[in-house]
């Protein structure tokens, strides 16, 4: 397992629409695998593939607080349907370091994907696990939770970052 490079917004790639897994064989087992070794080091509670720079429709998702891991892996995810009714947490995302906001949305969310194994499987989630699947989900989309705040607020936001990464640059060079 590797530890891959996060990347962080404003990096264009994060904008990229992610592509579906034709086959769910070793290579991509061992992407999700790093994924997971990626993600638990940040620490974060999700991740998707392009976040690591690989535009490939799979996420990972461990809400586990205590040791016992229980990761969670999600090919090609499809969204069945959604409820109506909206739940509301203080988001963060690992390629959005140090900012929260409060994101609404839909409370439960029944999906379709492929697992670790490449079976096809659902699952009805709700509360936080069914926000971590729609956040992500986003991920393939090129969304990220900051695009749902003002525009004034992510601009500020979008702002900040950049200005980190310049002088995370000087320092380096
Ligand atoms: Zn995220």
């Amino acid at each position: 397992m590797t530890i891959r490079k996060i990347l962080t917004e404003p990096d264009p790639f994060l904008r990229q629409k992610s592509y579906d897994v034709q086959k769910v064989d070793d290579d991509v087992r061992e992407l999700m695998n790093d994924m997971l070794e990626t993600m638990y080091v940040a620490p974060g509670i999700g991740l998707a593939a392009i976040q690591i720079g690989v535009p490939k429709r799979v996420i990972v998702i461990d809400l586990s607080k205590d040791e016992k891991k229980t990761p969670l892996y999600f090919i090609n995810p499809k969204v069945i349907v959604k409820s109506k009714d909206n739940s509301t947490y203080e988001e963060g995302c690992l390629s959005v370091p140090g900012q929260f906001a409060e994101v609404d949305r839909p409370n439960e969310c029944h999906i379709s994907y492929l697992d670790y194994d490449g079976q096809k499987k659902e699952l009805k989630a709700e509360g936080l696990l069914a926000t971590c699947i729609q956040h992500e989900m986003d991920h393939l989309e090129g969304i990220l939770f900051i695009d749902y705040l003002s525009k004034l607020k992510k601009n500020y936001i979008v702002k900040k970052l950049s200005k980190q990464k310049k002088s995370l640059e000087r320092i380096v060079v």
